[in-house]
Order: C-alpha cells, then sequence, then structure tokens
C-alpha cells in the first residue's frame, strides 16, 4: 500500500509541475490572450501549443502518416504531409477560436481554443 502512495505523490508532484508550466507561459507573453493550439493524433491529445509563439511540429498520425503543423504569427498551417491526399495542407491556415485542420488518413485534428472565453465562462459557472 505505501508504495502505492508513493506513486500517487509522485503523479500529484508531476501534474502539478505541467500545470504551473503552462501557466508561466501564459504570464511571459500575453500577445495571444492564452489561445491554444489543441493537436490530437487519433482522438488522443499529443500537443498542445501556445499560439503566439511561432513553432513547427511533426506530428505522428495514423498508419504512419505525419504532418507538420506550423505556427506563425498567430496562425496554424499544415506545409507538409505524407498523408495521401494532402487536404490538410491544402486547407487554409486557422487562427480563430474553434477553428480546426482535420488530415483524414492520418486521423490528425488541430484545434483552436482561445482559453480566455472558455475561462470566463469557467469561472462564472463555479460562483454561481
Ligand atoms: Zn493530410
Amino acid at each position: 500500500m505505501k508504495r502505492w502512495d508513493f506513486y500517487l505523490i509522485i503523479l500529484v508532484l508531476s501534474a502539478a509541475g505541467i500545470w504551473y508550466l503552462f501557466n508561466s507561459h501564459d504570464f511571459n507573453g500575453d500577445r495571444g490572450k492564452g489561445a491554444r493550439v489543441h493537436i490530437y493524433s487519433d482522438s488522443v491529445e499529443t500537443a498542445v501549443l501556445p499560439l503566439d509563439r511561432d513553432t513547427s511540429l511533426t506530428v505522428n498520425g495514423y498508419g504512419g502518416y505525419t504532418c507538420l503543423v506550423n505556427i506563425t504569427s498567430g496562425r496554424v498551417n499544415v506545409t507538409e504531409a505524407t498523408c495521401p491526399d494532402k487536404l490538410c495542407v491544402r486547407q487554409k491556415s486557422i487562427s480563430k477560436n474553434g477553428e480546426t485542420i482535420v488530415c483524414l488518413p492520418a486521423r490528425i485534428v488541430i484545434e483552436i481554443e482561445t482559453s480566455a472565453e472558455r475561462g470566463l465562462s469557467d469561472y462564472d459557472g463555479i460562483s454561481e
């Protein structure tokens, strides 16, 4: 039983550490008002990136297909992909809350979430 307690403490500590990391990122730059880019691969969330930081990430999807996701000046775009139809590359770049880019063959979904909007409604729900 004590061993399980130990694992639980490690789990809680690492979760708190991750929470702290994500929150400290928001303090460093509020240009994008905390907007995040959620990347799902085969319905599992594989990455959450801040929309206001230029970066690129290769996402491994279903069937060994990959999509190269680029974040540039608050816009998200798939610039390269190994999937057969390349529809994800042809889709327009996204920048607004709720917009998505989907790659069906690789089962990759990229979604923007403006946490400012969701955060406010969450707080309302708690206080009332
Ligand atoms: Zn694709």
